[in-house]
């Protein structure tokens, strides 16, 4: 349990001190803009480009390959979601019999990530194209799973160099993961608004970004296909995943981080249905990242807002429909409870216990 005091600073005041330091990548932002990898790859002065993805979007990456001409090593389609070390190890050793220069990662969090795990090991300059809203091409943030256990780190070597952001390539993405992926994007941004290390410019691209992002799925939720809702989803997503690669998490990456982790709920609905019950916790630590956050997504509070905000757009809204058991309920306040970090408001076991309880019955939060 943490016994950090809040930090009037970082809890919602003017955030008049900070230190910022911008992370380097080139960012394309087009629809077709897939269509300017071959460029792209040549700009980085690679000639042999693997192109990741999982095997649900080969022929996407077959197109995206047969793009690249000569300058393709061809297509490694074993992304799994999580990273697990030996999906890592075949890829980087893949990768280094086709004598790759180049990794582009063409799909969501985990294709990316596994662009990142060869990129932790060998350097290999990553060009991006995601087809999500996870955001992880934005950070220098990796993740490996092994024995179980995912571990996390970061690493300058793996934030991609460039990244391709073609809103045509999501106008497919399922409606009911395109809601979840944007909200797992809308809770980086909110997190960072609270940050302890924000400053102002993440907190203006984080309010930008959930400002976007509610705006996007409210539109695809009644039309899928409508190009510019995708623009704006992924424009949000490519804010947010700024954010979560500039300022550190709080609470409710690490609750997400423990349920997933240890439980194994699905990512981006965890944080759909924990992200409501975190503000709630915060928000009497940090009134103006709240009053933001609800100006944002259009609501008169931030956490019933958001609350508000996934079930209108028919997402869950419960811990116990996506697979929580309720036993594991208590486990999960020990594990949560167990490593101290920074958050604005002090960690405590009754409140976060009445946290979890909410989160897993579906309760509207009140404020
Ligand atoms: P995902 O990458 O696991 O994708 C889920 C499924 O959707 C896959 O089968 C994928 O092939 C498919 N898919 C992706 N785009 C599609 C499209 N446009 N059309 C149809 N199908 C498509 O899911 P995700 O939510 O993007 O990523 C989750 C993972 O990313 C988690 O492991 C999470 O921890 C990680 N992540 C990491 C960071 C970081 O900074 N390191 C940030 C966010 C998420």
């Amino acid at each position: 349990m943490s016994d950090t005091t809040p930090s009037p600073r970082s809890a919602g005041s003017m955030q008049r001190e900070f230190i910022y330091v911008a992370q380097q990548s080139r960012v394309i932002f087009s629809p077709g803009s897939v269509q300017r990898l071959a460029q792209e790859v040549q700009a980085l002065g690679a000639r042999r480009a693997l192109v990741l993805c999982t095997p649900h979007q080969t022929e996407m990456a077959e197109a995206a390959s047969a793009s690249l001409g000569g300058a393709s090593a061809g297509v490694f389609s074993g992304a799994e979601m999580h990273v697990p070390i030996e999906s890592a190890r075949r890829a980087r050793a893949h990768a280094a019999s086709v004598g790759a220069d180049c990794a582009v990662a063409i799909g969501g969090g985990s294709t990316v990530g596994l662009g990142k795990a060869i990129a932790l090991e060998s350097g290999l300059p990553i060009i991006a194209v995601p087809t999500t809203y996870a955001g992880s091409e934005m950070t220098p943030v990796f993740g490996i799973t092994e024995a179980g256990v995912k571990k996390t780190g970061r690493d300058p070597r793996v934030l991609p160099r460039t990244v391709l952001y073609d809103p045509e390539l999501s106008l497919h993405l399922p409606v009911p993961m395109s809601i979840v992926s944007g909200m797992n994007a809308i809770a980086h941004a909110a997190e960072g608004l609270y940050a302890q290390d924000g400053n102002p410019v993440m907190s203006l691209m984080a309010e930008e970004g959930i400002r976007a992002m509610s705006r996007g799925l409210r539109r695809i939720h009644d039309v899928p296909e409508d190009i510019e809702a995708r623009s704006d989803c992924l424009y949000g997503a490519w804010l947010c995943g700024t954010v979560l690669g500039h300022v550190g998490m709080a609470l409710h990456h690490k609750l997400c981080h423990t349920l997933g982790g240890s439980f194994g709920l699905p990512h981006a609905e965890t944080h759909t249905v924990v992200l409501p019950h975190a503000l709630a916790y915060n928000a009497p630590a940090a009134p103006q990242a709240m009053a933001r956050i609800a100006a944002a997504i259009g609501a008169s509070s931030a956490a019933g807002g958001m609350f508000d905000l996934a079930r209108e757009l028919g997402a869950p809204t419960a811990l116990r429909d996506i697979g929580m058991p309720k036993e594991g309920l208590s486990r999960a306040l020990e594990l949560a409870l167990s490593h101290p970090y920074w958050n604005p408001r002090p960690l405590q076991t009754d409140a976060l216990a009445g946290l979890l309880d909410d989160a897993w019955n579906g309760v509207r939060p009140e404020k």
